[in-house]
């Protein structure tokens, strides 16, 4: 496998405001690829200042996987979900003493979704390289290109305990040292360069972690992948604990993100783990 720079140009714009005033013709689908067992009590830092009373409580919830489809540039996957190996194998054939237990029921693997809607898969984008945002990729094309923030292979490369990315021709990391830096969000990168798709550096639950913020003239939609697992992080103002590399980081991620959202009410949120509102 090849690693590639994900070439783009860094924007003048310094300003949200004026970005969300340029919508593009793109559309978003959501899919649910899965469900994964998370504990409410670690989902929200338990740690934090302001967590009280927060239950020690099982929750299921969703994997979830996002198309995006642009006029000129077509279909474009963000995460991939899982693929259908864990239908009958809660590990997906994964092995070692860390890896984690998903479900999934028959038609919900990325690949049947990618048919059903008959989708022409373009390029794929992934937040992070957790499994359950990227372990679909082994029932996808390997001709095209696949796209993750700089430094998130190499940092993850020894804990996925096998290679889901294995049979890639290439992978092209985004490089943010250059990147505008968009107030309250930080350093942001115009994927498309129209302004309809944009990737966020929100590190703290992995160290290269981003988020995306879809421009479109149905209104602008933040996903925030996992800095925020499920929307009471966002409400709440606490950022997960579980599953984090550096807790205090994904706190701050949270702020930026929370601050962003309570300047443009206008935009939707999606969180890592539930459903878009
Ligand atoms: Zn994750």
């Amino acid at each position: 496998m090849k690693i590639r720079p994900y070439l783009y140009k860094k924007v003048e714009e310094d300003n949200w405001d004026k970005i969300l005033q340029n919508p593009s013709e793109i559309t978003t689908l959501s899919f649910q690829t899965g469900t994964v067992k998370i504990n409410l009590k670690g989902t929200l830092n338990p740690d934090h200042p302001l967590a009280e009373g927060i239950e020690d409580k099982e929750l299921e919830v969703p994997i979830l996987a996002y198309c995006v489809r642009h006029h000129t540039e077509g279909d474009i996957l963000i995460d991939t979900g899982l693929d259908a190996s864990y239908i009958n194998d809660q590990h997906g054939g994964l092995i070692g003493s860390a890896v984690d237990e998903f479900g999934l029921e028959e038609n919900e693997n990325i690949a049947y979704h990618i048919k059903k809607h008959n989708i022409k898969l373009k390029k794929v984008f992934i937040s992070h390289l957790h499994s359950d945002h990227a372990v679909g990729v082994r029932e996808l094309p390997k001709n095209i290109p696949y796209i993750i923030a700089k430094g998130e292979y190499n940092e993850y490369q020894p804990l996925i305990h096998g290679d889901f990315l294995e049979g890639l021709e290439e992978l092209y990391e985004i490089d943010f040292t250059n990147a505008q830096n968009i107030p309250p969000m930080g350093p942001s990168v115009d994927l498309l360069g129209d302004g309809s798709l944009w990737a966020i550096r929100t590190p703290g639950h992995t160290p290269n972690h981003i988020s995306f913020l879809i421009n479109s003239l149905n209104g602008p939609i933040l996903l925030t992948m996992d800095a925020a697992f499920i929307f009471e992080n966002l409400r709440r103002g606490i950022a997960p604990r579980d599953y984090t590399w550096d807790v205090l980081k994904a706190q701050e991620t949270l702020e930026r993100i929370i601050d962003f959202l309570n300047k443009y009410p206008q935009v939707r949120v999606g969180a890592g783990h539930e459903a878009l509102k």
